[in-house]
């Protein structure tokens, strides 16, 4: 019997150990982490270099309380974060996880407008679907129907604009009127709850587990940022998922040269070598707040010095190895593969994504676009298929949470091209044999 509980009672193989982009389970079974555990070890694992810088600030110091100490570790890391900013985000306040930022953006983004006689706005607009995290506060701006709903009263409700799904809605991508029409929706949302008690909108460049790799179409960001100017709101940037180089870029957004207000990462932050999670705010926003008696938020880990640490040699093994260009470079390659793997099995309805962080769709019928029938559950399916030839990917409902599928394929990083050969071959053959199990 096992005393762990995590979602459901399946028991898992025991991790072994884990080298690059490979891991094994006790047995000696190999698996290919073709998701980077949940995009999250973007470096690979076990990597050198930061084990380290661990052991090096292990010698030092494990823990100094954030209002006791600062620490060399976490000046360092909010130092070289800031300068991997956009200009004037230069303020970072470090927690432990994804959920852990959101919520510190949110209370951010209150406590500036209270310090700013802003009293009024406190409604943080978000997409459907979307996942923020799991804890409340980042919960309520998540619309992602089966994580979502049993809290909802537990939970104030924020507004929710549609994501911008051009290929379920039949526009292009490429057409920056598409953008411009999604981004629209902000602007009509503000207006319908009162300019005047909206708060901030919060987005993923790119949206991760919840749209499955949604690229937004040309135009999107940008008339974002107009529309959030024009009504005073704040632009959160949730780059959890796709921070720390995963989309060909250290930040998701600078692909379209987005100027947000906060950005929030984590997961390839710590890189799975640490629980690690950054608030980065324009320091417009926090000084008031500093003036007006300090920011009323906070946890006990933040910052604590083994995750700067990690975090930092994290940071800087991106930049030595230049893992966003290479992140760009296999990117380009994977997707187009995937895209001829689609060629070859109808089942396969869209392929997405940038960087790596890629996803192809299931569906009945791509002129239709209809979902596999649901009760399938495909995208658990594919995803134990697969693993079961030694391939690791991740999925999820594609479709507000409750239908279609998306499998996510999100190898670290250090990919070289005879690991894609190897993720192409696992998918490819797990491809045939689902389709055979299904039809
Ligand atoms: N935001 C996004 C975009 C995420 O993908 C996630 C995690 N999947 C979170 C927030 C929450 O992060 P965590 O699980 O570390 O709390």
């Amino acid at each position: 019997m096992s005393h762990l509980f995590y979602q459901g009672r399946g028991r898992k193989p025991v991790l072994e150990q884990a080298r690059g982009v490979y891991m094994w389970d006790r047995e000696g079974n190999r698996y290919l982490d073709g998701s980077s555990g949940a995009m999250v070890c973007n470096i690979g694992h076990s990597n050198e270099n930061v084990l380290t810088a661990m052991r090096r600030q292990m010698e030092k110091s494990t823990f100094g309380y954030r209002l006791h100490f600062e620490t060399e570790a976490s000046e360092r890391l909010a130092a070289k974060l800031a300068g991997l900013m956009p200009a004037g985000l230069s303020k970072v306040f470090f927690v432990s996880g994804g959920s852990e930022a959101v919520e510190s953006a949110l209370k951010l983004a209150r406590q500036h407008a209270l310090a700013t006689g802003q009293d009024s706005r406190w409604k943080v607009i978000s997409r459907t679907p979307s996942y923020h995290g799991c804890t409340l506060g980042a919960l309520a701006v998540t619309d992602y129907d089966p994580l979502s709903r049993p809290f909802a009263p537990m939970m104030r409700e924020m507004p929710k604009i549609p994501a911008p799904r051009a290929y379920l809605d039949g526009l292009d991508p490429d057409d920056p009127e598409t953008g411009r029409h999604y981004a629209d929706m902000l602007a009509a949302k503000i207006e319908a709850e009162g300019p005047e008690t909206v708060l901030a909108f919060i987005v993923e460049p790119v949206g991760g587990a919840s749209t499955g790799a949604l690229v937004p179409p040309a135009g999107y960001m940008e008339r974002l940022r107009e529309i959030c100017d024009h009504y005073g709101i704040l632009l959160i940037m949730d780059e959890v998922m796709t921070g720390a180089g995963r989309t060909g870029a250290f930040l998701g957004c600078a692909h379209w040269g987005a100027r947000p207000d906060i950005v929030v990462m984590s997961k390839g932050l710590g890189a799975g070598y640490v629980p690690l999670g950054a608030m980065i705010a324009d320091e417009r926003l926090v000084e008031p707040v500093l003036d007006a008696g300090g920011f009323a938020h906070g946890f006990t880990y933040a910052g604590n010095p083994l995750a700067c640490a990690a975090g930092l040699a994290v940071v800087e093994e991106i930049e030595s190895q230049g893992l966003c260009a290479n992140a760009a470079r296999m990117g380009e390659k994977l997707k187009a593969r995937l895209q001829a793997l689609m060629q070859r099995h109808e089942l396969i309805g869209d392929v997405r994504g940038k960087g790596l962080l890629l996803a192809f769709e299931f569906m009945a019928d791509r002129t239709t676009k209809a979902p596999l029938p649901r009760a399938l559950n495909a995208h658990d399916r594919f995803v134990r298929i697969a693993y079961e030839r030694g391939l690791i990917v991740y999925s999820r409902r594609t479709r507000d949470g409750i239908e279609g599928d998306h499998i996510l394929v999100c190898p670290p990083l250090i990919v070289n091209d005879t690991h894609l050969d190897e993720i192409m071959e696992g998918l490819d053959a797990s491809l045939a044999q689902f389709t055979a199990e299904i039809r």
